[in-house]
């Protein structure tokens, strides 16, 4: 496959929005499916996107060369699973070209891990340097019952094959009531004792999942408040640049991130958005205003429109969102999925 460069514009101003925020941070979801179907992000029956709706890998390419070219200095590659996007390692090593220059300081992955295993080598060809793997429990049992179709053996393998390729392993947990909240300890022990980050996320009220989400809705300033009874948690400055936050745990000298959309707001320092893999541009993950940027990018081989089309969206970034997991409002806060919006 050849990546073609788009004829060059000469508008390559900065991304600030009108909080003054710079947005130096994209994720691409460059698919909406799956290979498992995780009980608080999918239904078991999804209905999957056509394929002739999706960006190609050249358009995803041209894409986030756009974003590049504004200012983003940070990707990361989501989905769905990424890794079953066919070919996506052309897209990784495309990219790449970017790290070589300078113009971008990272490219990174969220990933599921059922795949890690094979490409976790091209991925660190391609100057992948740290990857998200998601794994909220280590039990298999209960690993297969939350992610419906996931094997905990080969994800695992996955990581490992990640660790040996020297590639940075942050694991990322939801927490879930009655489901892994007995389980934080092992995951701690397990992710820092492999020498891996561990971050615990709540579960944000994104699509219809055929269930109630105040049964899985676990806040974790209620974890945090656990954990102290057994762990020394030890505030650091460390940033990636997300909305973690984190701690040090004494005991295992590891890093513990909090990510908390329902119990704290993080959105004043928000400096990200996010591009399905229709290209549409979403502003705010917890909102439902976009705009759409495959109709520029298709009308023509300049990037000028699709510059302008970035430049009008920047332009109403919204000050934050405003979720609720409401017992009265059983409807999600916002009707998309986190797999069309990429987590
Ligand atoms: N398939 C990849 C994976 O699972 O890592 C990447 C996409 S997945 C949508 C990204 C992250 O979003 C995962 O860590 C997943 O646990 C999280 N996620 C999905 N639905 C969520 C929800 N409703 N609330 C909070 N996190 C969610
Ligand atoms: Fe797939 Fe990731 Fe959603 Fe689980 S969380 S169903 S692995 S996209």
């Amino acid at each position: 496959m050849t990546f073609k460069g788009p004829v060059e514009h000469s508008d390559t101003s900065s991304l600030v929005d009108p909080f003054g925020r710079h947005v130096t941070y994209l994720r691409v979801s460059v698919t909406d499916r799956c290979d498992f179907r995780c009980v608080y992000c999918m239904s078991e029956h999804m209905s999957f996107l056509p394929k002739k709706d999706l960006l190609t890998l050249e358009e995803l390419d041209r894409l986030c060369s756009a974003f590049v070219a504004k200012g983003v200095k940070k990707l990361r590659i989501t989905g769905g699973e990424p890794l079953v996007r066919k070919n996506i390692m052309a897209l990784f090593k495309a990219l790449s070209r970017h790290l070589e220059t300078g113009q971008l300081e990272e490219l990174t992955l969220t990933t599921n891990g059922s795949q890690l295993e094979k490409y976790a080598g091209d991925l660190k060809a391609a100057g992948v340097r740290r990857i998200n793997v998601s794994i909220d429990t280590l039990d298999p049992q209960k690993f297969k019952t939350i992610t419906r179709w996931g094997e905990l053996a080969t994800v695992l393998k996955g990581v490992e094959a990640a660790k040996r390729a020297g590639i940075g392993i942050k694991i990322n947990a939801v927490a879930l009531k009655g489901v892994n909240e007995d389980e934080i300890d092992d995951l701690i022990r397990f992710s820092h004792g492999e020498g891996h980050d561990l971050t615990l996320i709540e579960t944000m009220p994104l699509g219809d999942i055929e269930g109630d989400r105040t049964d899985q809705y676990l806040p974790l300033s209620i974890v945090r408040a656990r954990l102290l009874d057994r762990w020394t948690l030890e505030d650091i400055p460390f940033r990636t640049g997300g909305p973690a936050r984190y701690v040090r745990i004494k005991e295992t000298g590891g890093r513990l991130g909090f990510i908390t959309p329902m119990t704290h707001n993080f959105c004043e320092s928000c400096n990200r958005v996010r591009v399905t893999c229709t290209g549409t541009l979403y502003m705010c993950l917890g909102q439902e205003d976009a705009a759409d940027l495959r109709a520029p990018l298709r009308a023509s081989d300049d990037n000028g429109l699709l510059f302008e089309a970035i430049d009008a969206a920047i332009a109403r970034k919204p000050k934050g969102h405003d979720f609720v997991i409401d017992r009265r409002q059983k409807r999600p806060a916002v009707a998309r999925h986190m797999s069309v919006t990429g987590g």
